[in-house]
């Protein structure tokens, strides 16, 4: 089955930007849509489903488009178990002018209401080239209070893994999966990403800062969690022993 793919100009356009988010970009606007590249495979028989996702104008995010697709897919007779990738060229979103298209939330409110509910058994990768606005700056920690990073947290501390879309070998991966390109246009593509080598190390450092924050987050959960039950074992205890039924 053939993978739906996006153009040459939307590579370059919206998925290789050279510098960090709000910096000058080649004197090109940032991106200012998602779009979003989804491989999604079931227990059910067929092939590895492909899909290129967009925003709607002025209204809901490409996320939750594909979340539609995976309400469909939900509702197939017999669906046990769903893998699926998604290729972004931003991280999912958190906050909103109007506060409706939340995707980091609408993910996970998904995963909750819908696929726990019917006992799917779900794996999520989201692999993005670029955060979604970050402002990364060393001296300046106020990144680190971005709903948009929090959301993030939130995807992996419920599970939901995630990758930057980088190097070498990741750019090429992606020119060959999801991009219909000549060879020729292909080089130029691979060296214009080489040209992101300094941010993307940027961005490995704001995905560790997810990864450890969402750890930390998730252990703390847990041991307020088994407090809890602690606390009523003993409640329990205590009263048992002291016939304060
Ligand atoms: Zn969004």
């Amino acid at each position: 089955m053939s993978v739906r793919k996006i153009d040459q100009k939307e590579a370059e356009d919206f998925f290789i930007v050279i510098n960090q988010y709000c910096e000058q970009n080649d004197g090109n606007r940032w991106p200012h849509a998602t779009i979003v590249l989804s491989a999604v495979d079931s227990n059910l028989e067929g092939p590895t489903s492909h899909n290129v996702y967009y925003n709607e104008s002025r209204g809901r995010h490409a996320e939750s488009f594909f979340i539609d697709d995976l309400q469909t897919l939900l509702q197939k007779e017999g669906v046990t178990e769903i893998t699926a990738t998604l290729v972004q060229n931003y991280s999912p979103c958190n906050a909103n002018h109007n506060d409706i298209e939340r995707c980091a939330d609408k993910i996970l409110k998904f995963m909750k209401d819908n696929i726990e509910k019917k006992n799917v058994s779900f794996s999520l990768t989201i692999q993005f080239a670029n955060f979604y606005k970050c402002y990364y700056k060393k001296e300046d920690e106020k990144w680190k209070k971005s709903p948009h990073i929090n959301g993030l947290v939130k995807l992996r501390k419920n599970g939901v893994a995630l990758q930057l879309l980088k190097g070498e070998e990741g750019w090429n991966d992606f020119f060959n999966k999801f991009v219909d390109v000549s060879d020729e246009d292909k080089t130029r593509l691979r060296e214009r990403a080489a040209l992101r080598i300094d941010r993307e190390n940027v961005d490995e450092i704001i995905l560790n800062y997810v990864e450890t924050k969402a750890s930390a987050e998730a252990k703390v959960e847990e041991h307020v969690a088994e407090a809890n039950v602690q606390d009523v074992t003993d409640k329990l205890e205590k009263m048992t022993t002291k016939d304060e039924w």
